[in-house]
């Protein structure tokens, strides 16, 4: 008896659900999902083309996860994988979901505030809240963190330096 093709939209949306699996290597507890970085997935024939978008210009993770975007398909069963990376239109902590940001706070990673929160013709630098404490009386103690995609902050409450993944 053979076997029936899978239809084109399961197999779409099994390579999604694998894809969406990658972990970002920088933040282990976020999906490139949760981030918004994964932006799309289509399968043609026997290839699946994944579409990601760097949270970061000249972020190191960006090869990290190409890989295990083809590991991770591969092993699924895929057998030829495409990764394209587009840098248009540029990755905004917008795309980052609730979960993402949930996910973040609970890790002891601020979560970006974002631009949606940012109103008026004047842009305000808006408070970091500490992840541990929960006081917005934060300050910025460097400009880069333990990677280029976070800054380092200090609370002045809890006296406790933590990671704040950039707003941009
Ligand atoms: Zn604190």
């Amino acid at each position: 008896m053979l076997r029936q093709a899978e239809q084109p939209t399961t197999m779409t949306a099994r390579a999604w659900a694998v894809a969406a699996s990658v972990l970002d290597p920088e933040v282990p507890v976020l999906t490139i999902e949760d981030l918004g970085v994964l932006r799309d997935v289509t399968v043609d024939a026997d290839t699946v083309t994944v579409t990601i978008t760097p949270t970061y210009s000249g972020c190191p993770a960006m090869d990290a996860i190409r890989d295990d975007l083809v590991l991770a398909l591969t092993a699924a069963g895929f057998a030829r994988v495409q990764v394209r990376l587009v840098l248009a239109p540029a990755w905004t902590t917008d795309w980052m979901t609730d979960a993402g940001r949930h996910k973040l706070r609970e890790y002891g990673i601020a979560p970006p505030t974002g631009r949606r929160a940012v109103t008026g013709p004047i842009p305000l630098r808006l408070s970091v809240r500490c992840p541990r404490c929960g006081s917005l009386d934060t300050h910025e103690l460097a400009r880069f963190g333990s990677t280029s995609c976070k800054a380092l902050f200090e609370c002045r409450a809890c006296l406790e330096p933590f990671d704040h993944f950039k707003a941009h």
